[in-house]
């Protein structure tokens, strides 16, 4: 069994291991020619609990024809043009790389003494998104598993910054298409139920600034703590872009923490077209990225930033057998001192190969793609008739739903438009998201691949209402 750990004597069955599982996925993706096999839960789940983990093959080839099977063949592959639902990306090659890599040398990035120079890396990466974010020279930050805990680190440094015992006494505000991680995390910090303030939004979907500044001022007047706004960069519902700079002069007022939640418009910090639609974030007390939905970075890659790297040390806890306290005398970097985690993935490789091979120009520009790509699309929804579409894209969302010129009952336009996506999905032909608008249901498309076209688009249009119209048929029929 030995020959299977991994050393100097291994060498060669790593690099055959490997380029044995890289060949098969190379082959598996050169013939996908659909975002999805429409497999049912039931159909799959027989053949994955079918297999005897008490017996194993002994034999990476059959492992990998078996892997076919119980995985790749009916995987949701969101490298496809019409894979078009939820906020992931495809990924770019730099990254998968890096990410060979950093298993390979399997660095944990807790302590200096566990990574040396990935701990520096990760630091540069830090210092580099802080600095396209103009967070100022104090800032700091460190790599996360996703935005949800970036959101919570983010908060825990806001509730400890309000500097009160009494936590029933503070009060979160976020606007209504906020992301629920913010709900979350007000819970495992020990906030009461009704700390999370959820402000309505405008047209557009941006926090209404009138009601917050409402708001602030009640908190104020009811003698309650404003501990922290989260404005968000790009909302997942619709990408929609909070007023950052009128947000900014509010937390000022109020001495309020100002979180911006920029897990998806963080690709614009790399943008050469639209930068300018995040003004403001440069005010912000804390910043949530996620490297993994807008710079194309496989799951997890994701960084909380911080204006004043002093903040950090709440979340600081020495241990003698780790981190002990005189590590900071020596000035040895030990990142677990401002993490959440302990032992940590070397995620940060990953962008850091990305930078070196393509630079964040080339990143920007792809994002920039996927911007237009929805501009394109939302003129083609808004000239169809069959379609309502909600709000004009910020980054590369649209939200829309058909609407048959011959039904009138919203709650049989809900079921169709529920109908065309459960039909899509099983036809694998192409998935699409859902959501709510006003209590209506809504599809949507989060647009994050190049490859995606405006053909592609108006395909899955035409597919959705065939379906939906489907639907209404035998509804009809049904009701006859
Ligand atoms: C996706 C998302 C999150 C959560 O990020 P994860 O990486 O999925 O944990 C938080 N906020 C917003 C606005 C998001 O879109």
């Amino acid at each position: 069994m030995r020959s299977h750990l991994l050393n100097d004597t291994t060498a060669e069955r790593y690099r055959r291991t490997v380029t044995e599982g890289v060949e098969r996925v190379a082959a598996h993706l050169a013939a996908t020619d659909r975002p999805f096999t429409g497999i049912a839960v039931d159909a799959l789940a027989p053949r994955i609990d079918g297999i005897d983990l008490d017996r194993p093959l002994h034999d990476t080839a059959a492992v990998l024809d078996e892997l076919e099977e119980v995985y790749l063949r009916d995987a949701v592959h969101f490298h496809h043009p019409r894979y078009l639902a939820h906020l992931n990306c495809p990924v770019v090659i730099p990254a998968l790389l890096g990410e060979a890599v950093l298993t390979a040398i399997n660095s944990s990035l807790d302590t200096w003494d566990q990574s040396a120079g990935g701990t520096l890396i990760e630091r540069r990466l830090i210092d580099w998104t802080a600095a396209r974010i103009g967070l100022g020279p104090a800032a700091d930050g460190v790599f996360t598993s996703g935005g949800t805990q970036s959101n919570l680190q983010a908060l825990l440094l806001a509730r400890e910054e309000a500097k009160t015992d009494d936590l029933a006494s503070l009060r979160i505000f976020a606007s209504e298409v906020s992301h629920f991680s913010v709900q979350k995390s007000a819970k495992l910090l020990g906030l009461g139920p009704d700390a999370v303030v959820t402000l309505p939004v405008d047209h557009d979907k941006r926090l209404h600034t009138v009601a917050l500044a409402r708001e602030l001022e009640r908190c104020r007047r009811d003698g309650l703590v404003p501990m922290a706004v989260v404005a968000t960069a790009g909302t997942t519902d619709f990408g929609s872009i909070d007023p950052l700079p009128e947000i900014a002069d509010l937390c000022a007022r109020y001495g309020t923490w100002m979180h911006v939640d920029a897990a998806y418009g963080c690709g614009l910090l790399a943008s050469l077209k639209y930068r300018d639609r995040i003004d403001g974030i440069e005010q912000a007390d804390s910043v949530t990225v996620d490297y993994h939905k807008s710079f194309f970075q496989p799951v997890s890659s994701s960084a909380v930033l911080v204006r004043d790297a002093a903040t950090l040390r709440h979340a600081t806890y020495h241990a003698e057998y780790l981190n002990p306290r005189r590590t900071v005398h020596e000035r040895i970097p030990n990142q677990v001192d401002k993490s959440l985690q302990t032992t940590r993935r070397f995620d940060a490789l990953k962008l850091w190969m990305t930078l070196r091979v393509m630079g964040a120009d080339g990143i920007g520009q792809l994002f920039d793609e996927v911007c237009d790509l929805a501009a394109a699309g939302w003129e083609l929804l808004a000239a169809d008739p069959r379609f309502d579409v909600v709000v004009a894209p910020s980054l590369s969302t649209l939200v829309f739903r058909y609407v048959p010129a011959a039904v009138t009952d919203p709650a049989e336009i809900d079921r169709a438009n529920l109908h065309a996506r459960k039909a899509l999905f099983a036809s694998g032909d192409a998935v699409v998201a859902g959501t709510k608008v006003g209590g209506r249901h809504y599809l949507k498309f989060t647009l994050l691949n190049p490859e995606t076209t405006t053909g592609d688009i108006a395909a899955v249009l035409d597919l959705i209402a065939g379906h939906a119209e489907q639907y209404l048929g035998e509804s009809l029929d049904r009701a006859s």
